[in-house]
């Protein structure tokens, strides 16, 4: 029994040890390209804003996997040992529920996404992620921690709906995790490429006009991993002079104010427009 498990957390360890190096080398993958062929010019120095965006990742990952990890992984294993959920009441193969899995929890957070945009308390939380001034791979994990306890909170209700196990969890977020690095990140794409993969997924471009300091702009384009939510629910917005693109937060434009600790305090700021 106890060496069950055992074996059981060693499995799961394991998936996440899978997680964290997708995080790490997608990090340094994208740098590294960040490096060699940068898109736009940097509007402040890269160091500045790698400090506190890492600084702010760290700082999450610390209180978030301190407190919500073992919680999360205990639900996907009751959600399985005890079939509950949508996927657990119909018969499926094992490869379909994974891809559903993908396809739902992206659906998920295209929601959640919107809702940090249109309700004003988690907006106070979300635009921590938007006041970056510049936008590369490292923004990506630029959150607020309690924007990331909300969302944990809302992941965890998730699972049981649908009922994901947790190999179809690790799979949603190591793709999440790799789609929203490279959608952040500061890189020269071909063109072609570009509009190629756009057709399901979500472009730097596409995601660099969300980061805008223009409200019209920044409602929109709220897809993480696949680009068809904002076309489906008509907040897909192209026609953007990528150029002319300001990204930042309106009344949160001075980098002395964003540093950490100006960043954890943020959300008792009044919004601005
Ligand atoms: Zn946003």
């Amino acid at each position: 029994m106890i060496e069950d498990s055992l074996g059981k957390y060693l499995y799961y360890a394991n998936l996440e040890l899978v997680r964290c190096c997708i995080f790490f080398g997608g990090l340094i993958f994208f740098l590294l390209l960040e490096l060699i062929i940068s898109d736009r010019k940097d509007s402040i120095p890269k160091p500045s804003r790698w400090i506190t965006n890492m600084g702010l990742t760290i700082f999450n990952c610390v209180m978030i996997k301190l407190v919500f990890a073992v919680l999360i992984i205990n639900c996907a294993i009751y959600v399985t040992e005890k079939n509950l959920g949508l996927f657990n009441m119909v018969h499926i193969p094992y490869w379909l529920k994974l891809f559903a899995t993908v396809i739902f929890m992206d659906f998920m957070y295209y929601v959640m996404h919107m809702l940090n945009h249109q309700i004003p308390l988690m907006w106070r939380f979300h635009r921590i992620h938007h006041s970056d001034l510049d936008m590369d791979v490292s923004t990506a994990t630029r959150y607020h921690t309690g924007e990331m306890i909300i969302a944990t909170i809302v992941k965890i209700g998730f699972v049981f709906f649908i009922g994901a196990d947790l190999v179809g969890l690790v799979l949603s977020e190591s793709i999440l995790i790799i789609t929203e690095q490279f959608h952040h990140s500061n890189i020269r794409i071909p063109l072609l490429f570009e509009k190629v993969y756009g057709v399901l997924f979500v472009p730097p471009s596409m995601h660099r006009i969300h980061h805008s300091v223009e409200n019209e702009e920044r409602n929109s384009n709220y897809g993480t991993t696949f680009s068809f939510w904002d076309k489906f629910f008509g907040t897909f917005l192209t026609n953007v002079d990528q150029e002319r693109i300001w990204i930042g937060v309106n009344g949160h434009l001075q980098i002395k104010k964003l540093r950490m600790h100006g960043l954890l305090k943020m959300p008792l700021l009044p919004i601005t427009k």
